[in-house]
């Protein structure tokens, strides 16, 4: 089993392209961050999953975000992937969700896929709905009225992994293609969780598209890292404000902050503080997430 990858491939003589994503210790060390109730875990790792194929599928250099707000059972749920392959993730809950469905996790809300390029350039985000039962769905809608592109996937998460695969209708494609994406996305209907999140790339390919000639390309590694510092953790104090930073160090002797993303903790004191305002080398207005 290949760990912590994801696959691209094309099914030859069709109009049709995707890719197959397993994740094992990001998904190990995104979850040791935080103690999730089981459905509450299940629909954050098929969000990991999700993410990394719509990372995969969108040409951008930065950070992409899978953001949804929901005002049931989850009231936010964040994935972070970067064009480098790494990601990142939490989830906000007030109860265990009665079902994975989106309504009864999230209610009403909705899923906004941001990208923030590294160059500064602008920042791109796209907002759908939450009408669909599934994050699948809803994720295949978000192609369709952003991108005008047919897109499929299916997702799996337990304990162990989470995993996910796509299926898109190359946007090239002319309407005589047809018959090739209706083939292949039959077929792959058929694939269950537990393939998903037990089976290789190829063999599970095979098992799908054996009729077909399906060309799998190199594996791209994932991993889990979060992006926080102790300088975008000063650039945060300082975007605070020196009167409330010194506020803060005058009832409670110190700034201790935790990161909600890896468990990481961060500690200043009064020194840390005059520091922090004397030095102008932090840049200003950056934020911790
Ligand atoms: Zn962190």
């Amino acid at each position: 089993m290949q760990h912590d990858s994801l696959h691209r491939f094309l099914i030859e003589n069709t109009n049709v392209r995707g890719e197959w994503v397993h994740l094992d210790d990001t998904w190990q060390q995104l979850l040791a961050c935080a103690d999730y109730p089981a459905v509450v875990k299940k629909v954050l790792g098929e969000a990991l999953a999700a993410t990394m194929l719509l990372s995969a599928t969108l040409k951008y250099n930065g950070t992409l975000s899978l953001q949804i707000n929901g005002n049931a059972a989850i009231s936010l749920l964040l994935i972070q992937a970067t064009s480098a392959g790494t990601v990142r993730g939490l989830a906000r809950y007030k109860a265990e969700p009665k079902s994975d469905s989106l309504q009864d996790c999230f209610g009403e809300g909705n899923l906004v896929i941001t990208i923030e390029p590294n160059d500064g350039g602008e920042r791109y985000q796209g907002v759908v709905g939450l009408q669909k039962a599934s994050l699948a769905d809803a994720i295949a809608d978000y192609f369709e009225q952003s991108e005008q592109l047919k897109t499929r996937l299916w997702l799996a998460a337990d304990d162990a992994s989470s995993a996910g695969l796509l299926l898109q209708r190359l946007p090239n494609a002319n309407s005589e293609d047809d018959d090739g994406w209706n083939r292949t996305e039959q077929l792959a209907e058929t694939v269950t969780a537990e393939e998903l999140l037990s089976i290789d790339a190829q063999t599970l390919l095979y098992r799908l598209f054996n009729e077909e000639n399906v060309r799998l390309f190199d594996a791209e590694p994932l991993q889990f890292q979060c992006g926080c510092s102790q300088a975008k953790i000063e650039a945060m104090i300082q975007s605070l404000g020196q009167k409330e930073a010194e506020g803060i160090i005058a009832e409670q002797e110190e700034i201790a902050i935790d990161c909600e993303f890896c468990n990481r903790h961060y500690q200043l004191d009064s020194i840390d503080v005059k520091r922090i305002f004397t030095e102008n080398t932090v840049e200003a207005g950056t934020t911790v997430h």
